[in-house]
């Protein structure tokens, strides 16, 4: 488990304390929100580690990695370290601009200085398939339009 976890963090503290207090550890771990830690989650398994990616920039609330199978020459995802399902979920404009902070970071590293395109599919009719919020960053060719 990464040691920023706040549950293992809680687990540590009681445990070396010597007084490890099953009534308090259990109100903590029922009282702390836990939506962003999906454990069957694709991208929260890339945000902590767990499953290997390609990562390109990887910051304290964001990670920008290779998309595994690329529409293009070149081809990231950006995303929250935190879960989201989709772009409909967030809500913190400081997250908003971190994000797309993130996508200009990553086009500046990757020398995309001939333009590129950003897509953030949302749900059903926009061909979501992962449900954990990406921008896709698309560079190296002409894009077409409209988008199919
Ligand atoms: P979307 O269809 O907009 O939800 O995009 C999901 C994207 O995630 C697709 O472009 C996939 O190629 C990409 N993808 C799926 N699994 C992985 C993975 N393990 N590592 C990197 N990219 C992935
Ligand atoms: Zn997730």
């Amino acid at each position: 488990m990464p040691p920023n976890n706040p549950i293992f963090a809680a687990e540590q503290y009681y445990f070396f304390q010597g007084h490890f207090d099953i009534k308090k550890f259990l109100k903590l771990y029922v009282t702390y929100d836990l939506s962003h830690l999906m454990e069957n989650c694709l991208f929260c398994s890339i945000a902590n580690g767990t499953l290997e990616s390609k990562i390109i920039i990887k910051e304290k609330n964001w990670i920008s990695f290779w998309d595994a199978n690329p529409v293009a020459p070149f081809h990231a995802l950006i995303i929250p370290n935190r879960h989201y399902n989709s772009l409909n979920e967030l809500e913190d404009p400081e997250l908003y601009s971190e994000l797309i902070q993130g996508v200009k970071k990553t086009a500046q590293k990757e020398n995309l200085e001939n333009g590129y395109r950003i897509v953030i599919n949302t749900g059903t009719d926009g061909g979501q398939t992962v449900s954990h919020l990406h921008i896709h960053l698309l560079g190296k060719r002409k894009m077409g339009w409209p988008p199919g």
